[in-house]
């Protein structure tokens, strides 16, 4: 005998089940009180002739990945998928943002901006250990210093001398604080990161 599963609502949920039930080869019942099936993913007429409007949700960024739908001939009933710039937005506790942007250029903009960012504040780091090594006291730094001369390695302080070193740390802080410029505030725990490693005493 075959087994017939009935659904209550014919909203997105209830026709996905409704479907899946059939597809596996239940006779399927869909009983919907509304006037329409889609619940509120439903669409109409709301105020000029011709156009039509959301009457509950409108954006599903992740529905274009669904392997569900992806599975099911939509395209043969109208379905064409209009993708906005920026494909969500999540609002964070801190009063910044995540943004989700399908033009990969934004992403990889920002990327190289990072890379950047990175390179800069590795040199300056580099540059302040060095300077810290011939500057500092083993207590101060929690470890044995001036271990750069006795080895003859060769090092920023040795090269340039400390003045220009110090210099050329504040240089390389002031181009990773340039790369971070499009982040606005959202960069600011990076800003401050890359200050301390330039100004560290330890
Ligand atoms: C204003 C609004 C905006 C939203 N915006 C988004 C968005 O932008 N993106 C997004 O992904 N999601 C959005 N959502 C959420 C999304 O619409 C829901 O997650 C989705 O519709 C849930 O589907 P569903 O089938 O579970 O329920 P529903 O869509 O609520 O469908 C339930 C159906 O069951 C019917 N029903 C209820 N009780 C009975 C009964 N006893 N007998 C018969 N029928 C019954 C109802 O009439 C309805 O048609 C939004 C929701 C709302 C309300």
């Amino acid at each position: 005998m075959k087994r017939t599963a009935t659904v209550i609502g014919a909203g997105p949920n209830g026709l996905a089940a409704a479907i899946v039930l059939a597809q596996a080869g239940l006779d399927v019942e869909v009983h919907e009180a509304a006037a329409e099936v889609g619940g509120a993913a439903r669409s109409g007429a709301l105020t000029l002739p011709g156009f039509v409007h959301d009457l509950g949700s409108a954006v599903y960024p992740l529905g274009i990945s669904s392997p569900f739908f992806a599975k099911l001939p939509l395209k043969e009933h109208g379905l064409e998928w209009v993708q906005p710039p920026a494909a969500l937005a999540h609002p964070l506790d801190d009063g910044t943002a995540v943004m989700l942007e399908r033009e990969i250029g934004a992403t990889a903009a920002q990327l190289q901006a990072l890379d950047t960012f990175g390179r800069h504040v590795g040199l300056a780091f580099q540059i302040v250990d060095d300077i810290l090594d011939q500057t500092a006291t083993p207590e101060e730094l929690g470890k044995a210093t001036k271990k750069d001369a006795e080895k003859g390695k060769v090092t920023y302080p040795m090269l340039l001398g400390l003045n220009e070193s110090r210099r050329q740390a504040k240089e390389q802080l002031s181009h990773a604080l340039e790369a971070l410029k499009p982040f606005e505030a959202r960069a600011n725990g990076l800003r401050a990161l890359a200050e301390f490693v330039v100004e560290r005493h330890k």
